[in-house]
């Protein structure tokens, strides 16, 4: 039985009729951009996510510019990210014009490096953007410390993450602004693009709202600059549909994350790394015994992480264990296999690019395995039946 990265069909087969219906209901009404059902579901993601306003929009990639955009940052701004991310976070810092400065992550949760962030503020940094990878939430507690002390905005990247927690508090509502993506294979997947803004700030809010619809608060009278970042009344419509079911899309995630955990850690040369190795509370140590083959990802007991991605990191021979998977009819994909400092469209950046070891590393060794949350118990254990074969037929 093949097992693929990711199923949509199942997920949404499961809500047909809802779904079916949700259309119908957008089809008559005529309202095919933001009204009701756009702000019925702004209402309702916000109480979810306890926070004053969520603005639905075009895309994840959207809201992080819009958030940029709001916050008046540009040419001559620096704004830091980690350089093992999506491409959208560095992206949108560049098209605003300022310049997009690139920190190292951590080996352990692959989120950024607290350490290496603070060293690469300068007197022209505006703003962070930490990004929640995979599902778990970064170090929130040291960024917003270290944007008071340094007067910065922050602007949590939570594309892969809805429904995540810090500490209790839900992801993307802790900076100045948090951008989620409705992009099919994120936790809760729309039916083309979609995005959300949200903020706890009343004015930042009425600004993203102007910017959203071309910068005009009235209609034909443009107080700033905007674009067409608006959200479809038919994509919130469906979102709704499927929005009551994400908790229950994240405690299966998280299950088939456990089983994952509980077998694959007692293969040999499998180990999970050491939460006390965590390069995210200002000590830089090195991650995880050199000898391992395999090493897992970890959940911090401080964090609810929703399993986005189950991600190993596999120190050698991880195309091999890919081309492996991929002949037993799994499928996998590398989650990033070039960060940012070494992209071709930031070649003209000035910068230290051996200065990033952690993301060169993570880029070379990582690799994402389904996770989806319909996955059976067969499909897992196929999962982990293919590694084992691969540990054991490859061991020196
Ligand atoms: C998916 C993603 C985005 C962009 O979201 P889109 O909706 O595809 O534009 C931004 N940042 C990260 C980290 C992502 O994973």
């Amino acid at each position: 039985m093949a097992v693929p990265l990711l199923s949509l069909d199942q997920q949404n087969a499961a809500l047909e009729s809802q779904l079916t219906e949700a259309f119908q209901r957008v089809l008559h009404s005529g309202r095919f951009i933001l009204g009701p059902e756009v702000e019925n579901f702004e209402n309702e993601t916000a109480e979810a996510l306890q926070v004053k306003h969520a603005i639905g929009v075009s895309s994840g990639t959207d809201a992080i510019l819009m958030a940029l955009m709001a916050l008046d940052i540009g040419p001559g701004d620096e704004v830091i990210c980690p350089s093992f991310t999506f491409f959208a976070t560095a992206g949108c810092i560049a098209r605003t014009g300022a310049t997009p400065v690139f920190a190292d992550s951590c080996p352990v949760c692959f989120n950024l490096s607290l350490k290496d962030f603070e060293k690469r503020i300068t007197p022209r940094t505006k703003a962070l953007i930490p990004v929640h990878l995979f599902g778990q939430a970064a170090e929130m507690e040291g960024i917003m410390e270290l944007a008071r002390s340094h007067n910065l905005a922050v602007i949590e990247d939570a594309a892969q993450s809805l429904g995540a927690r810090y500490r209790e508090r839900p992801v993307g509502t802790i900076g100045d602004f948090g951008t989620f993506s409705f992009f099919p294979s994120k936790n809760l997947g729309g039916f083309g693009d979609g995005g959300l803004l949200v903020t706890n700030d009343d004015a930042l809010a009425a600004t993203a709202v102007a910017l959203r619809a071309h910068g005009a608060s009235r209609k034909y009278f443009n107080e700033r600059v905007g674009g067409n970042f608006r959200l479809d009344a038919l994509q919130a419509a469906l979102l709704r549909v499927k929005f009551p079911s994400l908790e229950s899309y994240a405690r299966a995630r998280a299950g088939n994350a456990a089983y994952y955990i509980e077998k694959l850690s007692a293969l040999p040369g499998v180990q999970q790394n050491d939460p006390a190795l965590c390069d995210c509370p200002l000590s830089a140590q090195p991650s995880a015994d050199p000898e391992a083959r395999i090493i897992l990802p970890v959940a911090y007991p401080h964090n609810t992480h929703i399993w986005n991605q189950f991600t190993l990191r596999v120190p050698s021979g991880r195309d091999a264990l890919r081309e492996h998977l991929q002949t037993s009819g799994i499928g996998s994909e590398i989650y990033y296999p070039r960060p940012m400092h070494r992209q071709e469209c930031f070649a003209n950046l000035e910068m230290d690019r051996d200065s990033l070891p952690v993301a060169d590393r993570l880029a070379a060794e990582s690799l994402s395995i389904p996770i989806y949350p319909e996955l059976t118990q067969t499909q897992l254990a196929e999962v982990v039946d293919a590694i084992r074969t691969w540990l054991v037929s490859t061991q020196s």
